[in-house]
C-alpha cells in the first residue's frame, strides 16, 4: 500500500505539481551507533521524496532521492561506533535520482522517515538500521530470592547522539559531560554496599524519553536518576538544581521553560512522530504515581542535601516540573541539573575531572544516605541500615532538623556529642532512633 502510494505521489511529481519543491541537497551526514539500532543522519536543505529497499548478497540497503543533489561526503566513523556499516557509496542514476547505497556486514532491518526543521537542525532523513537478531539491550529482569538483594540504581546521563543537549559558552557539549558524570556515579554506586547501578545510555548515541524510563522499569530499579546541566540565557546562573515530577505544573517559571526545552530532546534526538505514545496510556501511568512521586521527593532531598556540601546550589529546595523523562510509574526518579553549562565558570568545571570526581560522590553519598533513610523492604541496606545520617547545609538549624526527623535538639546534641548549637555546613550528624 505504502508502495502504491509513493508510485502515486511520483506520477504527481513527475506531472510537475511539486516539482522545485521536492529538489534539495544532502549537506551533512552522521552516523550514531547504539546498543539496540544505528542511526544514519542525512542533513537536507530541503524536504525530499525518498524510497527506500534491501538488498542481498552481500546486504546492503539502497536510498534513493530524486532530483537531490550531495554536498557532502560519506566518511565513516571508526568501525565500532559504524555499526553494521562496511562503506557508504553513491551515484546518479539516469532519472536524475541520487542512489545512495550502505555495503553491510550483517543483515538489518531497515527504518527511514523525515524529520523536520527543529531547534538549529534542518530537515532530516533519517535511517535506522536495526539488528535482526534484536540485541539484547535490557537484561531480562531476574528475579532474586536472595533476602538481601541489592538496590538498583540506574544512571541515565541526558541527551546523546543527534541531540547535544545545552552547549556551553566555550563549546562544551552537555551530552558528553552527563556521560562522563554518569560513568563516575556509576564507578562511585558500584563501590557501595548493597548498591548495583546500571547506566542507560553508555555511548554517544540518543535513547528516546519514554526508553529510558522503560529500561529502569524492566530492571526494576529503586532508583531512576537522570543527569543534565542547566542553560539560561544569560551567562550569571550557576548552581546544582534536583527536580521531581510534577504533575499539576511547575514550582516556578524556570522550572517550566527548562521542563520544556529539555522534553523537546526527543524532537532534537530524532524520534518519529509516528512512534508517539498513546495519550490515554500516558494518562493512565501517570495516575498511578503518588506513592512513587514521595519517594521520588526523599531521593531528591537527600541528593540536594548533599550537592550543597560541595557547592553552590540554585535553588534551598527540591523544584518539581513536568519533565517526559521522569514519567515513570513507579521507579521513584530524580533529575539532577549539575550545575549551568551556559555560565563560563560553571562550563569549565563541568569538564573537570576533578570537579566530576566531587560531583559523582556527592551524588553517590546523597543515594546511599536514601536508602539508609527509606530501604526498600528485603534489601541487603535494610537489613544492615545505619542510623539515620543528616548532611548539614546552609541555613540548617539544630531546631529545623530535629523537627524535621521528629526527635529533639537535646537528643541530636547527645547522640553527636555536641556542646553547641553552632554546627557547619558539611558537617554528618546522626540521627537518634525515636
Ligand atoms: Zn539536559
Amino acid at each position: 500500500m505504502i508502495k502504491i502510494m509513493r508510485k502515486i505521489s511520483c506520477l504527481l511529481l513527475l506531472a510537475g505539481f511539486c516539482f522545485p519543491a521536492m529538489a534539495a541537497d544532502i549537506e551533512d551526514f552522521r552516523i550514531w551507533s547504539g546498543p539496540d539500532k544505528t542511526r544514519a543522519v542525512l542533513d537536507l536543505n530541503g524536504p525530499v521524496e525518498h524510497q527506500l529497499f534491501t538488498l542481498q548478497n552481500p546486504p546492503r540497503v539502497v536510498i534513493d532521492i530524486p532530483r537531490a543533489g550531495l554536498n557532502a561526503e560519506f566518511v565513516l566513523p571508526s568501525s565500532r561506533s559504524a555499526g553494521p556499516l562496511s562503506r557508504i557509496r553513491h551515484g546518479v542514476r539516469a532519472n536524475d535520482t541520487l542512489r545512495v547505497v550502505f555495503d553491510l556486514n550483517d543483515d538489518v532491518k531497515p527504518k527511514s522517515f523525515l524529520l523536520n526543521p527543529v531547534a538549529g537542525h534542518g530537515h532530516r532523513l533519517v535511517i535506522d538500521l536495526f539488528p535482526l537478531q534484536e540485541n539484547e539491550v535490557i537484561a531480562t529482569p531476574t528475579w532474586e530470592p536472595n533476602p538481601e538483594r541489592q538496590v538498583i540504581v540506574a544512571i541515565d546521563a541526558g541527551h546523546g547522539g543527534e541531540d547535544p543537549g545545552a552547549i556551553g559558552p566555550h563549546g562544551v557539549r552537555e551530552k558528553e559531560v552527563t556521560l562522563q558524570i554518569a560513568r563516575r556515579l556509576h564507578q562511585e554506586l558500584t563501590a557501595m554496599p548493597g548498591i548495583s547501578s546500571f547506566l542507560v545510555r553508555d555511548g554517544d548515541y540518543y535513547i528516546e524519553h519514554r526508553q529510558r524510563y522503560e529500561a529502569a522499569r524492566a530492571r526494576r530499579a529503586d532508583l531512576f536518576v537522570s543527569i543534565h546541566a542547566d542553560a539560561f540565557k544569560t551567562p550569571r546562573p550557576s548552581g546544582s538544581s534536583v527536580y521531581i515530577l510534577s504533575r499539576n505544573g511547575a514550582s516556578s517559571e524556570a522550572a517550566r521553560l527548562l521542563a520544556n526545552s529539555e522534553n523537546r530532546a526527543d524532537e532534537i534526538g530524532g524520534v518519529y512522530l509516528g512512534d508517539k505514545e498513546d495519550t490515554v496510556r500516558t494518562v493512565i501511568l501517570e495516575l498511578s504515581q503518588s506513592g512513587t512521586l514521595q519517594a521520588s521527593d526523599q531521593a531528591a532531598d537527600s541528593l540536594l542535601g548533599s550537592l550543597k556540601t560541595i557547592g553552590k546550589v540554585h535553588k534551598d529546595h527540591v523544584e518539581r516540573a513536568n519533565f517526559a523523562v521522569l514519567r515513570s510509574p513507579d521507579v521513584p526518579s530524580v533529575l539532577v541539573e549539575t550545575a549551568f553549562i551556559s555560565n563560563p565558570q560553571e562550563e569549565a568545571r563541568l569538564q573537570d575531572p576533578a570537579h566530576q570526581a566531587r560531583l559523582a560522590k556527592a551524588m553517590a553519598a546523597g543515594i546511599e544516605q536514601h536508602f539508609h533513610n527509606q530501604p526498600p523492604p528485603g534489601t541487603w541496606i535494610a537489613n544492615h541500615r545505619r542510623p539515620s545520617r543528616h548532611i548539614v547545609s546552609r541555613g540548617d538549624t539544630l531546631g529545623a532538623i530535629a523537627n524535621h526527623y521528629q526527635t529533639s535538639v537535646s537528643s541530636l546534641r547527645q547522640a553527636n556529642g555536641l556542646r553547641s548549637d553552632n554546627i557547619l555546613v558539611g558537617t554528618v550528624l546522626v540521627i537518634p532512633s525515636t
